[in-house]
């Protein structure tokens, strides 16, 4: 059956004490269906005014929540979870009318979204610490972790939920009050799932969302009642979250770009590596920080694999997302997609062998859309543009290299850390793959490793900024903080004040 499109004109507004908000209505944004080019809707942009607005409801609903048994916060979020699963493909809808992924893909990034609601109901479980008994004659010592206060997510286009979703249930289960600021360009997510939260009954002001740009960020940065900021998006403005967050005393994790490689071994079974690049590079229109942009050919094995990738790629399916056999779809804005192309043109100028050229792709029935067609470079090299930067975007290049020390050491070589695969049948080279290489997540003949909801989610080098994962036990830890306590009850003769540093006695 048809999924139902998702076609509200009305305009995204902040969401603020379990009510939509307006604040300054008059700062506007158009919102894109990339499918069709057309303008479908109108955000509110935030500043600082609606910023304080959402801190202020933030900080006042803290104390309450943060007292609040986990139990009960977790039975709040077993409802959010139930509600999620009822409006799951409400949810994809809304991503495919505004990012331009394919539904079954937005069904999917829903899915791993609500993986995290379920790990995060566990939450009195990841709350226990630890105590140790008898640390000195009648004493005890034992820690807490305790929440941050007012908590803020910056999440990026290309997983409208599934990113607000690796922050919020995390923060909200573990006692913090959150104000999400998501991307401008696909915002109707945000609401909803406000929505659903409200529905489940959190209380006013632990959840808010302020729409807008870099403004309402800054005013985030600002603002020293935020105490934790998670960022996720391009790595130069990671970059500037962490320097500027930590300049301020906060807490930060700033998830940055990616430029991801897939080795391909000779021994590699060649119809499972095709199966590999065509979705893993163009799934999502390559949109995803775990795409894989790079595929790194190892002794022959490219004159295999390029004839077959070349092959799937003429019949690839781009359409409307909401076309149920539809493969790959839009890109996100026009000028997204202005960019990818004039990244092709610099790897033909670079000297690169365009094998498929993905501009000037026309759909029949949406030639106002923003596609762009499938593209393939090979013999790529490390000192050209197209490799060394993240394009975001459709286009495959291939490196080939002699064998595979000189694989390992191109990848640990790039700027990026985040994802990696290796395709091959030798034990022996997929464990020193996993050991060697210099980036967080890695595949072994997997080629989108995004780990579990309860293992953590981060990449290496200039894919993270911070010292800890988003999601899984590393984002208990990250929301909350450390308190030791040490307690005794001591007779009532007194001994008199002590002046060494306390051992146990
Ligand atoms: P982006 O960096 O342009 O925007 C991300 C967020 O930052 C948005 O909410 C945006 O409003 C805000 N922002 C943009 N410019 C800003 C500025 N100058 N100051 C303050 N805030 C600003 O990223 P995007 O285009 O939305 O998303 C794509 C990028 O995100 C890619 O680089 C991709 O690799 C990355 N990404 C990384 C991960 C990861 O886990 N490492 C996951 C998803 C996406």
């Amino acid at each position: 059956m048809k999924p139902a499109p998702y076609t509200s004109t009305q305009d995204i507004s902040h969401w603020v004490n379990n009510q939509p908000y307006s604040g300054d209505a008059s700062r506007k944004k158009e919102i894109f269906n990339p499918a069709t080019g057309e303008v479908a809707r109108s955000i509110l942009v935030g500043g600082s005014d609606e910023v304080q607005a959402a801190v202020t409801a933030a900080q006042a609903a803290f104390p309450a929540w943060a007292d609040t048994p986990p139990i009960r916060r977790a039975r709040i979020l077993n409802q959010f979870l139930a509600l999620l699963n009822q409006h799951r493909d409400e949810l994809a809808a809304m991503i495919t009318a505004e990012h331009g992924k394919v539904f079954s893909d937005a069904q999917g990034e829903v899915t791993r979204g609500i993986e995290i609601v379920e790990f995060a109901c566990g939450i009195p479980q990841l709350l226990k610490t630890d105590f140790s008994d008898q640390v000195s004659t009648g004493m005890d010592n034992w820690t807490l972790r305790q929440p941050l206060g007012v908590v803020a997510g910056v999440t990026p286009f290309n997983f409208p939920c599934m990113v607000p979703l690796w922050m919020i249930p995390v923060a909200l289960a573990t006692g913090n009050t959150f104000v999400l600021k998501p991307s401008e360009r696909d915002p109707s997510p945000s609401l909803l799932m406000a929505d659903l939260l409200r529905q489940a009954g959190l209380p006013d002001g632990v959840f808010n969302v302020i729409q807008g740009g870099k403004a309402a960020v800054d005013a985030l940065l600002e603002h020293p009642h935020v105490k934790a900021l998670s960022f996720v998006g391009s790595t130069p403005i990671a970059r500037y979250i962490y320097e500027t967050g930590a300049k301020k005393g906060k807490r930060v994790q700033a998830l940055g770009g990616a430029k991801n490689h897939l080795v391909v071994m000779p021994d590699a079974d060649i119809d499972q590596v095709v199966d590999a690049l065509i979705g893993a590079a163009y799934g999502s229109a390559g949109e995803r920080c775990m795409a894989i942009s790079v595929a790194v050919m190892v002794g022959d094995v490219a004159e295999r694999v390029l004839p077959l990738l070349i092959d799937r790629i003429k019949t690839l399916k781009i359409k409307n997302g909401m076309e149920t056999d539809a493969e790959m779809g839009p890109i996100v804005t026009r000028e997204a997609r202005d960019r990818i192309e004039s990244y092709i043109q610099t790897g033909v100028d670079e000297g690169a062998t365009l094998l498929t050229d993905g501009r000037g792709c026309s759909i029949p029935g949406h030639e106002n859309g923003f596609f762009t067609g499938a593209t393939l470079f090979d013999h790529v090299t490390p000192d050209m543009k197209i490799y060394k930067e993240e394009i975001f975007g459709p286009v495959l290049s291939c490196v080939r290299v002699d064998n595979f020390a000189q694989a390992v050491e191109l990848i640990n070589d790039h700027e990026f850390g985040n994802g990696v695969a290796c395709y091959t049948r030798d034990g022996h080279i997929a464990r020193e793959f996993s050991r060697r290489i210099q980036v967080g997540m890695v595949g072994i003949n997997v080629p989108i490793p995004v780990p579990m909801a309860w293992q953590g989610f981060g990449g290496w080098k200039s894919s993270l900024f911070g010292d800890m994962n988003a999601y899984g036990e590393e984002g208990v830890r990250f929301y909350t903080r450390q308190k030791s306590v040490m307690q005794r009850w001591p007779e009532s003769t007194a001994k008199g004040a002590e002046f060494m540093m306390p051992t146990a006695k």
